[in-house]
């Protein structure tokens, strides 16, 4: 059975669980891990069945959960190697430090290098008590961890890099991934398939160039995403700056952008479409329906298509092929 669960849609925090075969990946993690469990357990989902963590890109809203849960899971996280690169730089950025405290700093580092250097002199490879003491002393790690990797916010159990445009595969699920027009290092959308189900995975794209064009084709499911009404982003309470960036080709994508493609270019195979990524100050839920259902009702084909859409509070009901 291939299932496929949205958790969180929009700009505090999206997660999707996509399931196949004996396969399930997080896509994204941006909620909290403690909120990100809970939902899944609400879907009937258990945390500790998931295989990896997949990230689109490496804005807030699609990592702040990333580490947390990785860790606590002990599954890998695939990026691109450019996600993973600016996630690195996100998350550790450069403090301006005074001198004394940089001072201190280094002594601080060169005295932890010299305890290692000793430590691992002496006893060659850690044995089980030295284990059960680096457990001790980080008392929120679950699992034995050496305490310098226990310190590196950036650390995490496994990082497997994929290349935007080439497939490949997690356990049982084939993925496409491909490249998005938006103001990230190497953002990406995907397309998933097992079973002989084709999922497609689009959000956070400034508009639909060609290639994103070209993928979301053949799908059973198509997430897209429908960000404003550019009336209400253009009258709403947006800074103009802010205004600027959402409206760019590499901001988000508008609902009447994403029902100019329902109607010019989607092919119309999809069972369902979701609409994602609402904005809660530029855009209405009815806004966003009525905008798709317009377009795609003029197209006798796309009856059978259901129309739903993610949210932010609360997730979506599993939808299974
Ligand atoms: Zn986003
Ligand atoms: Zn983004």
């Amino acid at each position: 059975m291939v299932r496929f669960t949205v958790l969180a849609s929009g700009s505090k925090g999206n997660a999707t669980v996509v399931s196949g075969g004996r396969t399930r990946i997080l896509v994204d993690c941006g909620l909290s891990c403690r909120e990100l469990f809970r939902r899944m357990r609400l879907m009937g989902e258990e945390p500790e069945t998931l295989d990896a963590i997949l990230i689109t890109h490496e804005h807030s809203d699609h990592v702040g959960g990333v580490a947390v849960t990785a860790r606590k899971l002990g599954i890998p996280v695939y990026f691109t190697e450019g996600t993973h690169r600016a996630w690195m730089r996100w998350i550790s950025p450069r403090r301006q430090l005074t001198y004394a405290q940089w001072l201190e700093q280094i002594r601080k580092q060169a005295a932890e290098r010299q305890a290692e250097a000793e430590v691992a002199a002496e006893e060659g490879e850690p044995d089980e008590t030295d284990l059960v003491e680096a457990a001790e002393a980080t008392p929120e790690a679950a699992e034995p961890v050496e305490p310098a990797k226990a310190k590196d916010p950036t650390w995490l159990p496994a990082v497997e890099y994929f290349q935007a445009g080439e497939p490949f595969e997690i356990g049982d699920i084939a993925i496409s991934s491909f490249t998005i027009p938006h103001d990230a290092a190497d953002p990406v959308g995907f397309v998933f398939q097992a079973e002989g189900v084709r999922i497609g995975f689009a959000t956070d794209l400034g508009y639909i160039p060609p290639n994103v064009k070209a993928q979301l084709k053949g799908l059973d499911l198509l997430l897209l995403e429908s960000n404003h009404d550019l009336e209400m982003l253009r009258d709403g309470p947006y800074p103009w700056a802010v205004k600027q960036r959402v409206l760019s080709r590499v901001g988000h994508l508008s609902n009447e952008a994403a029902a100019e493609f329902l109607e010019k270019v989607y092919d119309g195979q999809a069972a369902y479409v979701i609409l994602a990524h609402l904005s809660e100050s530029n855009n209405l839920p009815d806004l966003a329906r009525v905008t798709a259902e317009r377009a795609l009702i003029g197209r006798a084909s796309l009856i059978a298509n259901r129309l739903l859409l993610a949210e932010q509070n609360e997730p979506l009901f599993p939808i299974d092929f």
